[in-house]
């Protein structure tokens, strides 16, 4: 069905020992949605995102990803495939080039002929703007170039959903213009994406949605421009007036 959301959650909890991190969580995703997740830190927003890519598993509720359950067993490291994840730290190979970091996953998880991955890989280094970086070493590299590899590597397993935590806040202020813009560019080219971020420049220029979580809760959600203009709850109203 291509009518169907690409990711449903319903009623997710989990907890750490004593620890209750999300407390009933429900979202449903749009194939094509962008989806900015705003909230104080320790909210339980990476929690989230790891779960719907099976990094962790919910206590209780369930989680369904393109139509299948994302549960541990048989069948998730196939679903992983198609979901890319950009971290804060890049987690970028280091003894790699940066064109190897690109194909390594496409030729040993999908078996893509190293020739075509590699083709694949410069034309994605191309998108991201720094082609000329394929055969240097990610140290060699500023931090953000560091992080538009990380997201050129997702995008070489052709994900359908892109998820990324807090993607420029290991940043210097001068390198997160770039990094926005490349993610800015793959919400229009119509990627479905979960994006946690403080960036709310971004938030309100890019998402079709804004969701603040708070005490593992979502607590509200709606269009940026609704939520930056008359955010109901008292928690949301407080995060605004820090940020903006
Ligand atoms: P956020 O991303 O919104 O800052 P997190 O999802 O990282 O929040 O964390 C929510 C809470 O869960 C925090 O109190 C954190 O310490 C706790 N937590 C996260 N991951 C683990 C884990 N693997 N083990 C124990 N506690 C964790
Ligand atoms: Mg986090």
């Amino acid at each position: 069905m291509s009518d169907q959301n690409l990711v449903e959650l319903q009623g997710i909890h989990k907890a750490f020992g004593d620890n209750v991190v999300l407390a009933g969580v429900d979202l449903s995703v749009a194939r094509g949605e962008v989806i900015v997740i705003a909230g104080p830190s320790g909210s339980g927003k990476s929690t989230m995102l790891r779960c719907v890519n099976g990094l962790e598993t919910a206590d209780r509720g369930e989680i369904t990803f393109d139509g299948r359950p994302v549960k541990p067993g048989k069948g998730l490291s196939a679903l992983r495939a198609e979901i890319g994840f950009v971290f804060q730290q890049f987690h970028l190979f280091p003894h790699m080039s940066v064109l190897d970091n690109i194909v390594l996953a496409p030729v040993k998880v999908k078996g893509i002929a190293r020739d075509a991955a590699r083709t694949r890989g410069q034309e994605l280094l191309e998108r991201v703007g720094i082609a000329e970086k394929a055969h240097q070493f990610p140290a060699e590299l500023s931090g953000g170039q560091q992080q538009r590899v990380a997201i050129a590597r997702a995008l070489a397993m052709d994900p359908k959903l892109m998820l990324f935590d807090e993607p420029t806040s290991a940043l210097d202020p001068e390198m997160i213009r770039e990094v926005l813009d490349v993610m800015r560019d793959l919400a229009r080219e119509g990627m479905t994406m979960l994006v946690v971020t403080h960036e709310m420049g971004f938030a309100r220029e890019v998402c079709d949605r804004l969701v603040f979580i708070d005490g593992g809760l979502i607590v509200e959600e709606g269009p940026p421009a609704e939520f930056f203009a008359n955010a109901q709850s008292e928690r949301a109203r407080e995060f605004v007036d820090k940020i903006i």
